[in-house]
């Protein structure tokens, strides 16, 4: 991905983050009394703090977005060249019949303890199940009945995804 659209991404997330403050202050209006002639200097003071904290969000993210984006960059690049390095176990066979199994895809997933791993997915021709994972360490993934074709369901791994727009 080019930097033009990581700038696109970090904007659109500076839109959503203020958003969100919006929604949130709307919605404690919405709860308010309106039959409450006080409620009313709330919601005036509510909209002066609304801009204010808008404005400081807008400001910050500004302020950050370079840096931001050169990590992302980064971070994308490392997982782009691991994943691209590493290669799939071989011999992999299916549980049921023993018929070497095809690899289909690779994904990037997290461990708890924050390591990078590629998981390769293996699968037979035929409607023979489970399909199979394995880590590219050689590990297998601990239950095969969970894997899908592409992902896993996958606690206590967490999938891994590219800056994407
Ligand atoms: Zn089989």
């Amino acid at each position: 991905m080019d930097s033009v659209n990581y700038s696109d991404l970090y904007d659109r997330m500076t839109v959503d983050e203020c958003r969100r403050y919006t929604r949130h202050c709307e919605e404690q209006a919405e709860k308010m009394d309106g039959t409450n002639p006080e409620n009313e200097i709330k919601r005036q003071w509510s909209k002066v703090v609304l801009e204010i904290i808008l404005h400081c969000v807008a400001g910050e993210r500004a302020i950050n977005k370079q840096e931001a984006i050169q990590k992302w960059i980064e971070r994308d690049r490392r997982l782009q060249d691991f994943q691209d390095k590493v290669q799939p176990p071989k011999g992999v066979r299916c549980l049921r019949c023993s018929i070497e199994m095809s690899f289909t895809s690779k994904s990037l997933y997290e461990t708890e303890l924050g390591r990078e791993q590629v998981l390769f997915f293996y699968a037979r021709p035929s409607r023979c199940k489970p399909n199979r994972a394995f880590f590219d360490d050689g590990k297998e993934y601990p239950s095969p009945t969970t894997v899908k074709n592409v992902e896993v369901d996958c606690t206590p791994y967490t999938r891994l995804n590219f800056h994407e727009t």
